[in-house]
C-alpha cells in the first residue's frame, strides 16, 4: 500500500485521516497547531516536524488546509512539501482553492517529477466523518487511478474531470449552485410568509416536486426554526464564492445571480453574522423585505 502523508488537520482533515488509518494505510501527519496531532496519533498515524518532512516519509502528500495562499505556503514554502517530495511521488490537494493558482502549484510540482491532483471535496463534515464525500478531481488520468484506493477510503462519488484546476473548477459550480438554490429558498420561504402560508406546509408540498433540493429539504426548515447554527459557516462560503467570482473573471463570463448572492452574504457579515450558517442568508432577504 501507498505510504499517505496528511497536512491539515482541522474539521475536515482530521476526520478524513483517521478514514485512511481506518482503511489500513500508513499515514504521516502534520499540523501547523501541533497539539491536533495527538488525536491522529493516538489512531495510529506518525507525527511529523514539517510539511518537508511528511513529504519525504510519503508516497502520497494530501493537504487540507484553507485557502489558496496557505496550499502555497505548505507545498511551495520553506518548509514545503515540495522540498521533501521523492521524485514520482504524488501531492493531493483537497482544500477549495483557486483553479489558477492550482495550476501553477501544479507546474512548479513538475519541475521535481512531482505529480499533483486537485480534489476539494463536498459533503462536509459530516461527509468527511463517514467516508460519503463527493470528490471533483483534476489532473492527468493515471495519477488519478493510482490514487483511486485513497479517495475510496474517503468518499461516495469520485469523479475525475479534467485536467489540472478543473477538479476546483467543479468545486466552484457545486457552490454557485448551492448559494444560489439557497437563495431561492430563502425568497420563497420570506413570501410564504408574507403572504401568509405556513412555511413549513409551503416546504412539504414542494420539496418533492419539480423544485426539490437539498437545500430546500435541509436548510429551508432550519430558516423556518431560526435556527442559524452552522453545517456550513457563511464566511467559509464567502471564500469560496469569492473564488467563483475570480475565476469567472478570467474566463470574461457574467454570472449575475452568483453576484447577487455574495453581496446578500456581505450584508450577513456586515451585521454580524459571518460564523452563522448559511441558512442565515434568509436574514438578508427579509431585512430587504423589512421583515
Ligand atoms: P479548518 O477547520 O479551519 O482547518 C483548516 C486547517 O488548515 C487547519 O488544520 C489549519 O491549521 C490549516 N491551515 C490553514 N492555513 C494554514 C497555513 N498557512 N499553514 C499551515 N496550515 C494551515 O477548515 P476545514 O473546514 O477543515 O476546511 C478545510 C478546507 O476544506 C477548506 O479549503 C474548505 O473550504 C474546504 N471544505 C470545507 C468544508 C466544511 O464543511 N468545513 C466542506 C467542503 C470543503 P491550524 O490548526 O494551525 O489552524
Amino acid at each position: 500500500m501507498e505510504k499517505i502523508g496528511f497536512i491539515g488537520l482541522g474539521i475536515m482533515g482530521k476526520p478524513m485521516c483517521l478514514n485512511l488509518l481506518k482503511a489500513g494505510f500508513s499515514v504521516t501527519a502534520w499540523n501547523r497547531t501541533t497539539a491536533k496531532i495527538d488525536a491522529v496519533v493516538k489512531a495510529g498515524a506518525r507525527a511529523a516536524d514539517s510539511p518537508q518532512d511528511v513529504a519525504k516519509k510519503s508516497d502520497i502528500i494530501i493537504t487540507m488546509v484553507s485557502d489558496s495562499p496557505d496550499v502555497e505556503e505548505v507545498i511551495l514554502g520553506d518548509s514545503g512539501v515540495v522540498h521533501g517530495a521523492q521524485s514520482g511521488s504524488v501531492v493531493i490537494d483537497m482544500s477549495t482553492i483557486s483553479p489558477a493558482v492550482t495550476r501553477s502549484i501544479a507546474a512548479a510540482l513538475a519541475e521535481k517529477n512531482v505529480e499533483m491532483l486537485d480534489a476539494p471535496v463536498s459533503g462536509g463534515d459530516t461527509g468527511a466523518i463517514n467516508g460519503t464525500l463527493a470528490i471533483m478531481v483534476g489532473g492527468k488520468r493515471h495519477v488519478y487511478d493510482r490514487c483511486r484506493p485513497v479517495f475510496a477510503a474517503l468518499g461516495t462519488s469520485i469523479t475525475h474531470v479534467g485536467d489540472h484546476g478543473m477538479g476546483q473548477t467543479v468545486k466552484l459550480c457545486n457552490q454557485i449552485l448551492v448559494s444560489v438554490t439557497n437563495m431561492a429558498v430563502c425568497e420563497a420561504v420570506t413570501f410564504a410568509s408574507a403572504s401568509g402560508v405556513d412555511p413549513r406546509i409551503m416546504i412539504e408540498a414542494t420539496k418533492n416536486g419539480a423544485a426539490g433540493s437539498w437545500q430546500l429539504a435541509n436548510l429551508g426548515p432550519k430558516m423556518v426554526d431560526r435556527d442559524f447554527a452552522p453545517g456550513f459557516m457563511i464566511d467559509l462560503q464567502q471564500k469560496d464564492l469569492r473564488l467563483a467570482l475570480d475565476a469567472v473573471h478570467q474566463v470574461r463570463l457574467a454570472t449575475p445571480a452568483l453576484g447577487l448572492v455574495h453581496q446578500l452574504f456581505n450584508g450577513n457579515q456586515a451585521h454580524g453574522e459571518g460564523k452563522e450558517g448559511t441558512q442565515a442568508l434568509v436574514k438578508s432577504i427579509e431585512r430587504l423585505a423589512g421583515r
